[in-house]
């Protein structure tokens, strides 16, 4: 059979990449390395759709849960991943957990019993030079094939660790505490021509009493182990844990992510000081997306466990009621700086023919990776027929979730990313209170719309 697309991997995106172009009728190819004699460090079956650790797809309430609404949205696609995950749920109060063997087997057999698809198992080197492609290779890509993704768009944009630091809502910052100023008031013209107004950063500032106990907080926090196959892997300078950093030495951080030089705090001000004075020491937020709703932690990349880090977090001064769309964390992964390098259709610029998909975009997680395959599928199995593609709407979690990747996030900073609400347009008009319920009924009433737009 020749087939008309061809896609490269077998794990949550390429599996339902595969499934919304084979059930309409287009001949695929699926190319999966495990099971032809390659594995990955995580893997441990040759199961199509494999979960490699967790086997939670997270909340699955659409009604209050960014992650929730994305399962309601791929169900409306008729999602093959939501599909299995019903058939094969376990008990686990309001997350979607599932037997991940079950699983992985309801996928593999929906996708054999497709006559349009042909599941070879073969690992790809190479991008291909011609022909419609979906590369879905995930966070461990195997390495010959990084290498021909990393010529193929510049060595330098193509990550291999990911340091992944926190990132919070701005509404949840106590901004009585916290004060906007960019260092020494530096890059005001950048800043201007960016839209913004000079003031760049939030701020959080600290007493030395107050960066005593936070250094000894951060070191005696429960940290996660290292991977037996990530401990040769070394800190790059650019992505030391906080952690790390703070053992080295009491000044260390002070003068690293904490420096608080050129740093008036105005809350400070005194008759002597009408600017302020500069704290002990400072942590910085700066703005991750463009609807300025999402501040990541400047340098604040850690091992510490989930819950430890909202503990300690939450002891900096102004992010006490901080609310965190993501938490940090360490771990090798290969993705895009999807940003720069793809276009809305999540094609590479360079070589329209080929479309990435999955984790390898920069999107975080076993749902977030699916949703972003099933767009794929969707786009090619469009430009096959020759339809016009229309995406989701920017207020879904699958538009807001594209939009992102393709183009809204900051491309300079770009790192993994879960679904949350800080990536859609904010409804400031609706009470906090209301707004999660908000964001999906607007959601639920715009998507069923483009739904039909699908053929
Ligand atoms: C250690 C670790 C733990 C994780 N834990 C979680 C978690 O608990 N929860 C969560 O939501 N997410 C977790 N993730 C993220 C998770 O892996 C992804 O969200 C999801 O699996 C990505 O889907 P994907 O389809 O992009 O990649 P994958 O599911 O990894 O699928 C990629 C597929 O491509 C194949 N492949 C790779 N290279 C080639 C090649 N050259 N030729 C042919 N086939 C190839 C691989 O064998 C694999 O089957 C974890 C990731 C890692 C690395």
């Amino acid at each position: 059979m020749t087939h008309q697309v061809h896609i490269i991997g077998g794990g949550m995106a390429g599996s339902e990449a595969a499934w919304q172009l084979a059930r309409r009728g287009i001949r695929v190819r699926l190319s999966e390395m495990r099971g032809g004699g390659d594995t990955t460090a995580a893997h441990n079956s040759d199961g199509l759709a494999e979960l490699v650790c967790s086997n939670s797809f997270r909340s699955d309430d659409d009604e209050k849960n960014a992650v929730g609404l994305l399962h309601y949205e791929m169900r409306q696609c008729d999602s093959l991943l939501m599909a299995a995950a019903a058939k094969a749920r376990v008990p686990a109060g309001s997350a979607l957990a599932v037997d991940r063997d079950v699983f992985s087997a309801e996928v593999e057999a929906a996708l054999r019993a497709q006559p349009t698809l042909e599941l070879v198992r073969e690992r790809v080197d190479a991008l291909p030079s011609e022909g419609l492609t979906i590369v879905a290779t995930g966070p461990l890509t195997a390495p010959t094939l990084a290498n021909s993704i990393g010529s193929a768009t510049g060595a330098d944009s193509l990550a291999f660790f990911d340091a992944i630091a926190p990132i919070v809502y701005r509404d949840s910052i106590n901004m009585d505490v916290a004060w906007m100023a960019s260092r020494w008031d530096k890059g005001a013209e950048a800043s201007l021509a960016m839209g913004g107004d000079g003031r760049d950063y939030i701020n959080c500032p600290m007493n030395k009493e107050q960066y005593l106990a936070f250094r000894e907080e951060l070191l005696a926090g429960e940290k996660t182990e290292f991977k037996e196959w990530e401990a040769d892997t070394p800190y790059f300078d650019g992505c030391m844990p906080v952690e790390v950093m703070a053992a080295r030495g009491v000044e260390t951080l002070r003068f690293g992510p904490m420096k608080p030089v050129g740093l008036d705090n105005p809350h400070w001000a005194t008759d002597e000081h009408p600017n302020g004075r500069w704290p002990y020491a400072v942590v910085q937020l700066r703005q991750d997306n463009k609807l300025g709703t999402l501040w990541n932690m400047v340098g604040f990349q850690t091992k510490l466990k989930h819950a430890e880090q909202v503990r300690v977090f939450r002891t900096i001064p102004g992010l006490e009621n901080a609310e965190f769309a993501r938490l940090g964390g360490l771990h090798r992964n290969t993705f895009l700086n999807s940003p720069t390098l793809l276009d809305r259709q999540l094609r590479l610029k360079s070589a329209p023919h080929i479309r990435f998909a999955g984790q390898i975009t920069g999107c975080e997680g076993y749902v977030e990776s699916g949703s972003v395959g099933m767009l794929a599928g969707l786009m090619t199995a469009a430009q096959v027929a020759g339809r016009e593609w229309s995406p989701p709407p920017r207020t879904t979690a699958l538009g807001a979730l594209l939009a992102h990747i393709t183009g809204d996030a900051e491309a300079e900073n770009y790192q993994p990313m879960n679904v949350n609400f800080g990536l859609f347009p904010p409804l400031h008009d609706v009470k906090k209170k209301a707004r999660k319920e908000a964001y999906t009924e607007r959601a639920k009433a715009e998507i069923s719309g483009w739904v039909s737009t699908l053929a």
